[in-house]
């Protein structure tokens, strides 16, 4: 019925159907600090890099999705729009969460950027097993390594999947060299397995056969079996820099506790590997024969001993000087599988010796957290400075630590982030990194099955409207 004069109710109503548009209103543009709510297991990590690239003031960046699929985010920093994320393959290791609700996260991916601006990840792998037939420089595993590209320049909308690296691949490192040649890096199979890379020349279209440099071999006075774990990046000119630590792989039943393998680690090395030439040397320029053993390790690549202290291995950088700079994570053996938590730890080459080996973060509110990040080294200002994850008692923080040249230790800078009860999966920093992002970070809730995924710089996480970041439904939410 029309009347005159509006009721109260009906006033009363019109205020409701009002301030719910201006909820909804405020929803469609409400911005948050995630640009992702699908994250699944240990969605990136420091070890698969690089994780991201910024290129012609775009920001890529990949991470871990539902079905441990790759999945692939842009940011455009003038316009401050988001595209994605778009899934960029499928990973053999979704049906171990259909099987037995397993997440193995060793295949997350990795992402480069070819000279045709062909955007290609690497993921999928966990050193496929036997039943794809014999691994000549391994064993083990379950999970065929992948190759994706994107079908055009630029764009992460579409993809094809290249079926021209190994199967047996596990923790892709790609590198493109200043030619444009492609090498990846990655361990041909599970943890008893060489270490090898292989080369493209033609933008990743076809890669030669693997060529192994880091030997697994078993060990003749204990029983158990030589491992490495890399972290490769490109050095001066035509080199590739290396850093590891050493994995001592025991047999079934034996080892600390009789457990067998654990992720027992150790010391730290370092060596070069002259693509020009295809030969390793070590910082004294002394060449160095491959594949390389232990015995060849310990007696030329040495950086540290760790000696019962455990280790998780970080990345390395030169300075302008061509000197590497290393971290490297180091914790007490607290009889855990595991073993305790680890802190990172700094070390340099001083053109004579091998410097540092302090932790970089000195807090005191540093109990039972692991720290994990990566680092940059400005030549202009003769800084490093330490993008690192931690837990500050009950919160998960992302700091920045940076240490001048000559200075003994480094010291907390700015918070990048803070939440409660966070603890956080952590990339490499994004090759060519933009101020404004430079490392991707999963907050990872415990009894959460998903992970909000981060995009950090120096203003803290890049923000994104409420509509495009959240992605899962409540339904999966629940899940
Ligand atoms: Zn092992």
């Amino acid at each position: 019925m029309y009347s005159k004069t509006a009721t109260w109710s009906q006033l009363t109503s019109l205020l409701v159907l009002v301030s719910l548009c201006s909820v909804f209103k405020a929803n469609s543009t409400t911005k948050v600090d995630y640009f992702s709510d699908n994250a699944l297991g240990n969605s990136v990590a420091i070890i698969q890099h690089p994780a991201g690239e910024y290129i012609n003031g775009v920001t890529y960046v990949s991470y871990q999705g539902p079905e441990v699929a790759p999945y692939v985010a842009a940011y455009h920093h003038k316009t401050q729009e988001w595209r994605g994320p778009f899934k960029a393959g499928d990973s053999d290791l979704g049906q171990l969460i259909i099987d037995k609700g397993k997440v193995d996260s060793h295949g997350k991916p990795t992402l480069l950027i070819d000279d045709l601006g062909y955007i290609h990840i690497f993921y999928g792998g966990h050193g496929a097993g036997t039943k794809y037939g014999p691994n000549p420089y391994g064993r083990g595993g379950l999970g065929r390594n992948k190759h994706s590209v994107s079908k055009r320049p630029y764009d992460i909308s579409e993809w094809q999947s290249l079926d021209n690296v190994s199967i047996f691949g596990t923790y892709n490192q790609a590198i493109k060299m200043d030619n444009g040649d492609i090498y990846l890096i990655y361990r041909h199979g599970a943890h008893r397995s060489d270490w090898v890379y292989q080369k493209s020349t033609d933008h990743g279209r076809s890669f030669a056969p693997a060529v192994p440099f880091l030997k697994s071999k078993a060990r003749a006075d204990i029983k158990a079996t030589d491992s490495w774990y890399i972290w490769a990046t490109k050095g001066q000119g035509d080199d590739i820099i290396l850093t590891y630590d050493y994995h001592v792989c025991w047999f079934r039943g034996e080892g600390p506790r009789g457990r067998g393998h654990i992720t027992q680690r150790h010391d730290l090395y370092y060596m070069i590997l002259d693509t020009k030439t295809g030969k390793l040397r070590n910082i004294n320029n002394q060449p160095i024969a491959m594949p390389v053993t232990k015995e060849i390790a310990d007696n030329q690549t040495l950086v540290a001993r760790t000696g019962k202290d455990w280790t998780f291995n970080g990345s390395a950088h030169l300075d302008d000087q061509g000197f590497p700079h290393i971290a490297i994570n180091i914790g007490k053996d607290l009889g855990q599988n595991t073993g305790g938590p680890k802190q990172t730890h700094y070390y340099f080459w001083d053109g004579t010796n091998w410097q540092g080996g302090e932790p970089v973060n000195l807090s005191s509110n540093l109990v039972n957290t692991d720290t994990r990040g990566d680092f940059f080294i400005d030549s202009s200002t003769k800084q490093t400075t330490f993008l690192l994850g931690y837990q500050d008692k009950q919160d998960g923080v992302i700091a920045t630590f940076t240490r001048k040249n000559n200075a003994s230790s480094f010291e907390k800078k700015q918070e990048l982030l803070r939440r409660p009860d966070a603890s956080w999966a952590i990339t490499s920093l994004i090759k060519n990194a933009h101020p404004e992002a430079r490392l991707i970070v999963a907050e990872k809730l415990t009894g959460q099955k998903w992970h909000k995924m981060y995009l950090l710089g120096d203003k803290g996480p890049i923000q994104r409207p409420m509509s495009g970041a959240k992605i899962l439904k409540s339904t999966e939410l629940a899940q």
